[in-house]
């Protein structure tokens, strides 16, 4: 093993420690998601993390399904979960189930009871609520706290047996109703719950607490580094008190980290089910949410997310990163990656009346100008086009480099043509424009010296193919809407657009979902999942540039 040059955060200072000491002879980290929801961008910089130290050390990862929560976690997020790491990028050892340690966990609370560490606790959960006290009252021990061990192991026996009902008793940890750390006070351990689970069915109506599973997942993996956020710090003792009265074959250690904090979205998966069930966001896989499968669907490569995370890097301390940082890495990747392309958004007719009626041709037109190595695409050209609306005005000012009535301009790649006449309708709105083209400008300027000022994009009518764009906005309107009471308050209702008029390039067509394009002068678009051939679908990864004001 070969320990980093230069630690990058303190966990990597605590693992070179742990080597020096030959503590650890390999690295061993887990991802321990529940599936009781998709995994977001906060999910992803764990993952970088547990699977990147893995990486740097020469050790491994494994992904371990933390599921004993059996209400709430289902087989549909658990593939989703799969999917979504390894398109991050990502490869685990071992695929492993905490459910798959109910009956090791089972023997371990009979452990406990074995050794006068646990108790059955027949009190009410208000009442356990209650006498646990608070931080500045002891708590009040349960009557049921002295039962002998062999009645608790009866009891206990029983309730595996399902002699009890939901919620009738409940398996403690018998550790201290004084301790200043609420989490030691008695912590439950297992309680009664007749639920069918999405892996263990309906073997078990008991079902081990969190802080009793996690740990001794870790131990029977063998795990040296339990890495997880902030909140797990106070259940840290726990962790470690369970590992000291069990018998182990390992001892793994917990290091916490800050939680990512995301400006405009909200990193919690009980926030997001929420949008989705009340139908804010069109699914889990909606293109405006921060999960990885909202993401990965609007065009985000992985390397972003993985670049965003390694460069926010890892502390101890909370803090909100802003949204604009993220939009910068994915627009520079974008603009680097992306191969160009034309579609009009808004179309207005060009009919060039100096072309042959029946002419077609194929230019051939760089796919990113800076990158010549990304080649070039065949486009076709004849007699109509179409241009952007908005780039067109009958009459302009110097200062609008694009089409005016009697003024010229250049194709993309193409000819500089003269617009001469404007057909209008009853309203005074432009329909067509007709147009006469210099047949000596294709990639080259005027022969007689004529300035052309601008450069606008066009589609060939003739193989054009209709387009839906779809243009994404904040979800949110404030920056931090974890803080808002109801999410409904603070949810942006205008933060889809949908437009079925465009006009795609032919060229446009035929792609799988998420390959990502710039639609020149406008931004990155992506291909959606429910394209055709007869209609492309797009969604907007990200504008070229961020015009907001705030
Ligand atoms: P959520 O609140 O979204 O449900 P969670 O922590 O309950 O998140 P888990 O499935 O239990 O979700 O998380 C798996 C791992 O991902 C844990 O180790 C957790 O600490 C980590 N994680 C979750 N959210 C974030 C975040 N915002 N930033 C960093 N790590 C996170
Ligand atoms: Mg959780």
């Amino acid at each position: 093993m070969k320990p980093l040059a230069k630690p990058q955060n303190f966990i990597q200072e605590i693992i070179e420690n742990d080597l020096k000491k030959e503590n650890y002879q390999l690295v061993h980290t887990r991802f321990p998601p529940e599936p009781n929801g998709f995994l977001h961008i906060g999910h992803a910089k764990a993952i970088c993390l547990n699977f990147g130290l893995a990486k740097e050390y020469q050790g491994f990862c494994n992904l371990r399904f933390d599921d004993t929560n059996p209400e709430k976690e289902s087989a549909v997020y658990m593939e989703s979960i799969k999917e979504d790491v390894k398109w991050l990028g990502f490869t685990w050892e071992n695929l492993f189930y905490a459910s798959d340690y109910f009956d090791k966990l089972y023997d371990m609370a009979i452990e406990l009871i074995n050794k006068g560490l646990a108790y059955v606790d027949n009190q009410t959960g208000d009442e356990i609520r209650k006498n646990r006290g608070n931080l500045n009252e002891a708590g009040v021990d349960s009557p049921y706290r002295n039962r002998s061990t062999k009645e608790n192991y009866l009891l206990f026996e029983k309730m595996r047996k399902g002699d009890f009902a939901d919620g009738e008793v409940v398996l403690r940890a018998k550790i201290n109703m004084n301790a200043p750390n609420m989490n030691l006070r008695d912590p439950i351990i297992y309680r009664v719950r007749r639920a069918h689970h999405y892996r263990t069915g309906d073997k078990w109506c008991i079902f081990p607490m969190y802080d009793f599973t996690h740990g001794q997942s870790d131990m029977l993996e063998g795990v040296t580094h339990s890495l997880c956020t902030l909140e797990f710090e106070d259940h840290r003792p726990l962790y470690e008190w369970f590992l000291k009265h069990l018998k182990t074959t390992s001892t793994p250690r917990q290091i916490e980290f800050s939680r990512l904090h995301l400006e405009y979205t909200v990193l919690s998966k009980r926030r997001l089910i929420e949008l989705v069930d009340k139908n804010f966001v069109d699914g889990w896989d909606d293109p405006r949410m921060p999960t990885i499968a909202g993401m990965r669907r609007r065009g985000i490569p992985s390397s972003v997310i993985r670049d965003f995370c390694q460069k926010i890097g890892i502390t101890k301390s909370d803090a909100t990163i802003e949204l604009g940082f993220f939009e910068s890495l994915l627009r520079n990747e974008l603009n680097n990656t992306s191969p160009r392309r034309m579609a009009v958004i808004n179309p207005l007719k060009v009919t060039i009346s100096n072309y042959p009626d029946y002419k077609s041709e194929f230019l051939h037109i760089y796919n990113h100008p800076q990158n010549k190595g990304m080649g070039t695409r065949k486009v076709s050209f004849s007699k109509v086009l179409y241009i952007e609306k908005d780039d067109f005005r009958e009459e302009a000012n110097k200062k609008f480099k694009r089409l005016d009535l009697g003024g010229e301009v250049r194709l993309r790649g193409a000819y500089v043509i003269r617009c001469d006449e404007v057909i209008k309708d009853d309203q005074e709105t432009p329909i067509e424009l007709i147009c006469s083209y210099d047949s000596e400008t294709l990639g080259k300027n005027p022969a007689d010296g004529r300035k052309i000022k601008g450069v606008i994009h066009w589609v060939d009518a003739s193989t054009a193919k209709k387009a839906t764009v779809i243009n994404y906005d904040r979800l949110f309107t404030v920056a931090n809407p974890m803080q808002a009471e109801h999410l409904t308050d603070v949810i942006n209702k205008a933060s889809k657009r949908v437009n079925h008029g465009a006009l795609a390039e032919a060229s446009l067509s035929g792609f799988s979902p998420e390959t990502v394009f710039q639609f020149e002068r406008i931004g990155y678009f992506s291909t959606d999942k429910s394209s055709t051939a007869l209609r492309l679908v797009f969604n907007e990864t990200i504008g070229l540039r961020d015009v907001r004001q705030d």
